[in-house]
């Protein structure tokens, strides 16, 4: 009997190698969509310093292109470039085309629809405000289109940038709401979880509300020259002659105070 049972073995193993071999080429198809930002026939909107390229929704993209040039200067001016640099921005009709432009199909799973805009370096990604999704509006889509050029631009300043300061300048500069009694009413993220790179992570922490106030402290208690030394650098001690941990600490008393 022994033969048989090698080869019931060799043909068990055979299929087990034949269902990686298919979960494998499955999970490389899955990021066919993130090789190319552009899809098929897009138009082109071009400015002084943003170039959009959209599907079907022309008045949609022309929003976010009018609203996205005239704004570039004061970014520019704000993160300390000298001129305005140039951004393209991708806008796609459907959600789901939009996210699995940056993480593949896989994006899909996981059911995201706050997920509207994203960056990759200078290129900005966004779902049409023509079709915003559950969460947001369609003035919040176009207003998002300015968060996101301030994430291009600081791809350009601090290519390791947290994502805790990234978003924190991207919600300060353009689109940052906190509610008046943001402490009082929601759980405050720890030290530990504002070093999250995680982007779920962070958003289920409360980041998107909390991160603006952070910077908001920052740029009250230490100017904006230190906020950008900061952006720049990571450097706690040389921007704000103090720890991280000291920070955070001041953070909690700027929120007891402005945020009850
Ligand atoms: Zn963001």
């Amino acid at each position: 009997m022994k033969p048989n049972t090698q080869a019931g073995r060799k043909k068990t193993l055979k299929i087990i190698g034949s269902a990686i071999g298919v979960l494998i080429v499955l999970f490389l198809l899955s990021f066919i969509p993130v090789l190319s930002l552009k899809t098929g026939g897009m138009q082109t909107l071009r400015g002084n310093y943003i170039t959009v390229y959209y599907e079907t929704e022309y008045a949609a993209a022309r929003d976010v292109f009018e609203l996205a040039d005239a704004q570039s200067e004061r970014i520019a001016n704000a993160l300390g470039f000298d001129a305005p640099q140039d951004i393209r921005m991708y806008i796609y009709d459907r959600q789901s085309t939009f996210q699995t432009k940056k993480y593949g199909l896989a994006a899909l799973l996981l059911d995201l629809d706050w997920y509207i805009g994203d960056n990759k370096g200078t290129n900005v990604l966004l779902t049409s405000p023509a079709n915003p999704g559950k969460v947001h509006g369609y003035d919040a889509v176009v207003q998002a289109s300015v968060h996101e050029m301030v994430h291009a631009y600081n791809s350009i300043l601090n290519k390791r940038m947290p994502l805790w300061i990234n978003e924190g300048l991207a919600l300060y500069l353009s689109n940052g709401d906190p509610r008046e009694d943001l402490y009082t009413t929601s759980y405050v993220p720890g030290l530990e979880q504002t070093h999250t790179s995680d982007p779920v992570e962070f958003s289920n922490m409360g980041g998107y509300d909390f991160a603006h106030t952070y910077i908001e402290y920052l740029d009250k208690t230490f100017g904006w020259d230190s906020v950008l030394y900061l952006a720049e650098t990571n450097d706690y001690e040389k921007a704000f002659g103090m720890s991280e941990d000291d920070v955070y600490t001041g953070w909690i008393e700027f929120l007891k105070e402005n945020y009850s």
